[in-house]
């Protein structure tokens, strides 16, 4: 036999090598859990409407005929329902498509205006006062649409979890871009709020069916702040309300 000499150096680079080779193992078993994961609840939050669909169908088609009120009922659910599979496929695509920065269509984008305009229709939706509180200059390169998106579902959050008005205030910094969410509603409890940001949780399901949610909204509004390098954080009291931050650095995306 030939000895193979291997010397040190080579001897390192190629422990170096192992290492990072089972480092990408490693993160690609976590992504594939993830997903796998993902799947699962999906299927789980889709069954649930389907399920309420196929219950009142079938009322309807027993007693639909002879009495009105079940007729009613039962098309409201199945409608209401039904809006709501279709915003929780919509959101499961956009969070599927990947809320990352090689998917961002990069243009200048005004904070501000992009705040008054959600302020605008959001508080015609729901005939409520929208406040909208600009300090100092806010453009930034980034995707338009995501980040309109963005404020709509921080927006519209504090509307539904609230009755009074919400207030937008928006900072612009040397680097930085600060946006502030507040209502006056429910709040969260503090043991909640981190999870809040989870795909799928909702802190009462029951009051998330009537509302219409689906438990996405947040966790999307997270991918699109880090796919700008940005961050999006929550302070909240119980019956007090909630501020939601999201802090987006100004000069780091290119065009
Ligand atoms: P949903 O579609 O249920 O609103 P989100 O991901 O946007 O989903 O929010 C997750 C959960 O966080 C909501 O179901 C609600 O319990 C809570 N939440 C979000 N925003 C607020 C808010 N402004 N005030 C109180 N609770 C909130």
């Amino acid at each position: 036999f030939k000895k193979i000499e291997i010397d040190a150096r080579a001897k390192d680079e190629l422990t170096d090598m192992g290492r990072t080779f089972n480092h990408m193992i490693d993160l690609l078993k976590e992504n594939f859990d993830k997903q796998k994961q993902f799947v699962s609840d999906a299927s789980h939050e889709l069954k649930t409407p389907l399920t309420v669909i196929t219950s009142y169908a079938a009322l309807l088609k027993r007693w639909g005929k002879d009495r009105p009120e079940v007729l009613e009922e039962a098309v409201n659910a199945i409608e209401s329902e039904s809006r709501r599979m279709k915003d929780m496929t919509n959101q499961m695509l956009a969070l599927a498509s990947g809320e990352t920065e090689e998917t961002l269509e990069v243009s200048r984008v005004d904070i501000c205006k992009a705040a008054e305009g959600i302020a605008k229709k959001l508080g015609t939706a729901y005939s409520r006062k929208v406040n909208v509180e600009c300090c100092g200059p806010a453009v930034l390169n980034g995707d338009a649409g995501k980040l309109n998106q963005l404020l709509f579902i921080l927006v519209d959050n504090a509307l539904k979890y609230s009755e009074e008005q919400v207030e937008i205030r928006i900072e612009g910094h040397n680097d930085s871009i600060s946006i502030q969410i507040k209502d006056y509603g429910i709040g969260i409890p503090k043991k909640d709020q981190a999870a809040v940001f989870e795909r799928f949780f909702r802190v009462d399901k029951a009051r998330a069916r009537k509302t219409g949610g689906t438990g996405l909204g947040l966790s999307i509004a997270r991918a699109i702040a880090s796919a700008h390098k940005g961050s999006v954080s929550v302070k909240s009291r119980e019956g007090a309300g909630s501020v939601f931050t999201v802090t987006l650095p100004s000069g780091e995306v290119n065009v």
